[in-house]
């Protein structure tokens, strides 16, 4: 994986053997030499941005801090990994780093192949949220959330007296809902689902084998696989932590990290997850908008195509037959003439409401045109699409339509059904079928309206 890394130092000497230990890993990297360097780099142009910063946070011109929370309020840099280095024994300028929004925050020295994992590990997740970043960058990004909500944090450990311990001390600075499991219960669906911060706990002398493995279970795991995990307890920052962030672990901390940190870590965590399930929603959203009618609520044309040619597929292969109905409003042009616009699309709204109430689940209804409808009936005869045709007509027909100003408005609909004959799945023989079924709306429609027409298909 390649990525652009800016290396933030003021010391030439630090800058110049970053860049060639990334450059021995195949990152390209861009230096700046303090903090204003770094924030004139980090909010200019898409294509001159880095993937990654590594910013040493005692700088000339700004602390550390300030230059986290400023790559933090912008936008543009909002979303841009940072990894902070501060001087082995200053652990308030890590914290305050951490605070501010660093993703995290290494006292040095730090080995190559830590420092490796760490970016490879960042990158990846960056990589993930890469719509995100669009959005963020269309200036659509959502602002950063005043209010942070609580999340649920689980602390899996094979000893319940570490965990309870740890449960304690944690509570001491996190408002959020700290539950205790075991590897097994962390592994079972029902606790899996819960959390969104599992903290894996290695106790002291054990092998991380198995809590490595249970790293891995949990991100890979449907179940488990957005939840974010830190894995905590291995002796040393070294090879095991490593191999932990290249599993998937979203943060790694030493066995003797202090209770102020681990929570500033596992709230950071929790931002994080918190915002990818935001964005998650959003594009599902989209997806979603790309199908639906946003007036009604029914598929659209675009997603009627592919329903329609899998319900034909479904009833080639079990040799039945299945309905189409077109169904188009009656004199629709004259409601929005008389009443507006706006009572026209509440019609359009409580029309799809009673077809959607007198179909089965399993058939298919979508808004093909302004005022027009698709309809697919698996499994269905001429006879019994028919009769399900003339019960949509009189449901329409039946009630007068309310109106917002307390006026009934009488409407009906005309309705052209045809069927296909069984294993007729091919692509013509389901365009033949709504050609029929088009044909025979015409002749409804002719015939005086509010009323239904069948026609053989074709095919
Ligand atoms: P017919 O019985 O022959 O179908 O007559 P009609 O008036 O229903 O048909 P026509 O095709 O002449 O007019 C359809 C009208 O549907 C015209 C258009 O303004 C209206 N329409 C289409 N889409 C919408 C919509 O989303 N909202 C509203 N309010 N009206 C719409
Ligand atoms: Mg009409
Ligand atoms: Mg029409």
């Amino acid at each position: 994986m390649s990525g652009r890394i800016l290396i933030v130092d003021d010391v030439a000497a630090n800058r110049i053997v970053f860049r060639a230990r990334l450059a021995a890993a195949c990152y390209d990297s861009v230096l700046a030499v303090d903090g204003a360097g770094c924030l004139a780099m980090a909010q200019s142009a898409p294509e001159g941005r880095p993937d990654l910063i590594l910013l040493d946070l005692d700088l000339p011109d700004l602390p550390g801090s300030v230059v986290m929370r400023r790559l933090r309020a912008d936008p543009r840099s909002r979303d841009i990994p940072v990894i902070g280095l501060a001087a082995g024994d200053d652990d308030e300028t890590r914290l305050a780093a951490l605070a501010a929004g660093a993703d995290d925050a290494l006292a040095k020295p730090v080995t190559d192949r830590m420092l490796l994992a760490r970016i490879r590990n960042l990158l990846r997740t960056r990589g993930e949220l890469g719509p995100e970043l669009e959005i963020a960058e269309a200036g659509l990004g959502e602002p950063p959330a005043v209010f942070e909500p609580s999340g649920t944090i689980a602390l899996v450990s094979s000893q319940k007296t570490r965990a309870l311990a740890l449960k304690a001390a944690l509570g001491r600075h996190l408002r959020d809902r700290l539950v205790l499991l075991n590897p097994a219960e962390a592994m079972g669906e029902a606790a899996a689902g819960a959390a969104d911060v599992f903290v894996v706990d290695i106790p002291a002398g054990e092998a991380a084998t198995a809590s490595l493995r249970l790293l891995s279970e949990l991100k890979s795991r449907v179940a488990t696989r957005h939840a974010a995990v830190c894995v905590t307890g291995l002796c040393a920052l070294g090879d095991e932590a490593a191999m932990a962030y290249d599993l998937g672990a979203d943060d790694v901390v030493g066995g003797a990290v202090a209770m102020p940190e681990l929570a500033l870590r596992l709230r950071s965590l929790l931002r994080r997850k918190h915002s990818r399930d935001r964005q998650r929603v959003r594009v599902a959203d989209g997806l979603r908008l790309a199908l639906v009618d946003p007036l009604t609520g029914l598929y659209n044309r675009r997603h009627a195509g592919p329903e329609l040619r899998a319900i034909a597929a479904r009833a080639g292969e079990s040799g039945s037959g299945y309905g189409v109905m077109v169904v188009d409003l009656d004199r629709f042009k004259s409601v929005n003439d008389q009443h507006g616009h706006a009572a026209g699309d509440a019609v359009l709204v409580e029309v799809a409401r009673r077809l959607t109430a007198n179909l089965r689940e399993g058939d298919l209804l979508a808004r093909i045109g302004g005022e027009e409808f698709l309809i697919a009936l698996p499994g269905s005869t001429a006879c019994e699409a028919q009769l399900v045709a003339e019960r949509l007509c009189h449901a329409i027909e039946e009630t007068p339509f309310r109106l917002a100003s307390g006026l009934g408005l009488s409407i009906t609909v005309s309705i052209g059904v045809a069927v296909s004959v069984p294993r007729t799945d091919t692509r013509a023989t389901i365009d033949a079928v709504v050609e029929a079924a088009d044909l025979a709306l015409l002749e409804a429609k002719g015939a005086g309206r509010n009323q239904v027409t069948l026609r053989q298909s074709a095919a």
